[in-house]
């Protein structure tokens, strides 16, 4: 998608399966450019996270064939109504949009009423549910076809029709979408239909989620294997001898954080890469910010420097926040950054950049990510005695790199360039999720994080806190979480969110391995 089509139009977007890694890059710029979302109730917060902050979002409601809230009719009329109004429109499913997903009947309305569609397609349950349930759908060894049918009967529909008899035993793997509710009845007809009782079978509910749970059972056990479980929708049935593959490439389920739930207490705009690394080692991130960035009320100070920068010699960038506001306002006064006699120097790749993403020219990024680590390689890089050095950071910014550097001879300048501010809008689901003892663990990226998280805990929910395992990413957040009375008991060697991630993974007694994905 090349530019704005003047002009409404409804993109039918696949969310995937879960797992909101596993939208396509094609799906999340059509959401960043919607101008109204529709979504079903199974797709993932962080999938809708693409859309712009202005985007209108609405829940149509629908799982799969259970009463949808929102009648197929209403839904298409509401696709068509925006799009003439000039609006563009994401509509947002579940997998794939034309498998199971009535998608065919909303493009058909588009059409029917003038409107143009595009399509983007989706990862399907059908396969990613058993690709992470480590089911391969063909194998040389077990499969060379597959179908993919849909279990729910509706005596109204072309399904009602559908040919198990012929189907049992015409390909290898039988996948079944929609088929819980039934499953009894499917099994028996695919008995009947002369499909071997022993024949490998699974469910796998929730697949590519950390609720992922999955039951494997000769087929004609499977009703009762799974009953006795207590799976349920949303799950795919698999059926054929691939099912013997699981118990050598169960990939996910043994990652090491597999179903843990690992909060998140990070800003927003930082989130996303910490929630991402968790998910890369099979966990399930809860965002639940506790601090918001904002820019400052007066910023005069700030201004101030910035018409003076041609005083400094070297700029420290000490968080990716800092860069952001400082940018902020020098695009604000017209003063850019890029200036031939200024040497800048990083806290760390994620501050580089983001300051190069704001156009800002990076020349020093030390090894170790934090204020000590770049005090020693601003002292290796070049000699700080008699040069000027301008710092802009939070209110309550730490003393440990200004100090170095002065003790080094050189002359710093702090100056305050955003506020951190308890972010309160998720305090109720915080409490719910801690009284409720639904977190194994929780993750804090700075002190300001542990402060505001304290401050939003009723007195039970505080209780709860100490009963998860609690990880700092540095020195200085776990010193915070300490004089808090609650201690860390996981702190990587570097401060990074991958290095937390993994020493939470081995914590849980996983390898700390990282995964592929996480790099
Ligand atoms: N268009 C969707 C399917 C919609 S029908 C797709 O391509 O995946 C809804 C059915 O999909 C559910 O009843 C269930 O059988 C299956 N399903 C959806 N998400 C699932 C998941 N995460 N794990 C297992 N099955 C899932």
């Amino acid at each position: 998608m090349s530019g704005r089509v003047a002009g409404g139009r409804v993109v039918l977007v696949g969310a995937g399966p879960g797992d909101p890694g596993l939208l396509t890059l094609r799906g999340a710029e059509a959401l960043r450019r919607a101008d109204v979302v529709l979504y079903d109730q199974l797709v993932d917060d962080a999938v809708l996270g693409h859309a712009s902050p202005d985007a209108e979002l609405i829940n149509v409601g629908k799982r799969g064939h259970d009463a949808p809230t929102r009648s197929q009719d209403d839904i298409n009329a509401l696709l068509v109504r925006f799009a003439h109004d000039g609006k563009v429109v994401v509509r947002l499913k579940g997998g794939d949009p034309f498998v199971f997903g009535r998608g065919g009947e909303e493009a058909s309305a588009c059409v029917a009423a003038g409107v143009t569609f595009e399509v983007v397609p989706g990862v399907t349950s059908a396969l990613s549910a058993l690709s992470h349930a480590g089911i391969p759908v063909t194998d040389r060894r077990y499969s060379a076809s597959f179908a993919v049918v849909t279990g729910h009967n509706d005596p109204t529909q072309v399904t009602a029709a559908t040919r198990w008899e012929a189907l049992a035993t015409a390909v290898d793997t039988l996948v079944i979408l929609m088929g819980m509710r039934n499953l009894p009845r499917l099994v028996e007809r695919i008995l009947s239909a002369g499909r071997s009782p022993d024949t490998p079978a699974a469910a796998v509910m929730w697949g590519t989620t950390a609720r992922q749970e999955t039951v494997v059972a000769p087929l004609a056990d499977l009703p009762k294997r799974v009953e006795e479980a207590g799976l349920g929708a949303p799950a795919v049935v698999v059926v054929g001898d691939v099912v013997r593959l699981r118990d050598e490439l169960a990939w996910f389920e043994r990652l090491p954080l597999f179903g843990r739930r690992v909060l998140v207490t990070r800003p927003e705009a930082q989130a996303f890469e910490l929630s991402s690394v968790i998910r890369a080692f099979g966990g399930d991130a809860i965002e639940l910010p506790t601090v918001r960035i904002e820019p400052l009320e007066d910023a005069s100070a700030l201004d101030e420097a910035l018409q003076r920068i041609d005083v400094y010699d070297v700029l420290l960038l000490a968080s990716a926040n800092a860069a952001r506001a400082l940018a902020a306002r020098s695009t604000e006064l017209g003063i850019p950054l890029d200036r031939p006699g200024l040497r800048v120097g990083c806290v760390g790749a994620r501050t580089a950049e983001a300051a190069g993403e704001l156009g800002i020219p990076v020349h020093l990024v030390p090894p170790r990510a934090d204020g000590e680590g770049l005090a020693e390689a601003v002292a290796q890089w070049l000699e700080p005695a008699g040069l000027r050095f301008l710092l802009p950071r939070s209110e309550v910014g730490r003393d440990a790199l200004p100090d170095a550097i002065t003790a080094a001879g050189g002359e710093v300048e702090t100056v305050t360039a955003y506020r951190t501010v308890g972010a309160e809008a998720g305090a109720e689901r915080l409490n719910e999720e801690l009284e409720a003892g639904r977190l194994d663990a929780l993750t804090f990226t700075s002190p300001s994080t542990v402060r505001h998280f304290l401050a939003m805990l009723r007195p039970a929910a505080r209780e709860a806190a100490r009963r998860c395992v609690v990880a700092a990413i540095g020195a200085t957040t776990a010193e915070a979480l300490r004089e808090a009375g609650l201690p860390a008991r996981v702190v990587p060697e570097r401060p990074e969110a991958a290095a937390l991630v993994a020493a939470l993974a081995s914590h849980f007694g996983g390898s700390g391995a990282e995964p592929k994905e996480a790099s």
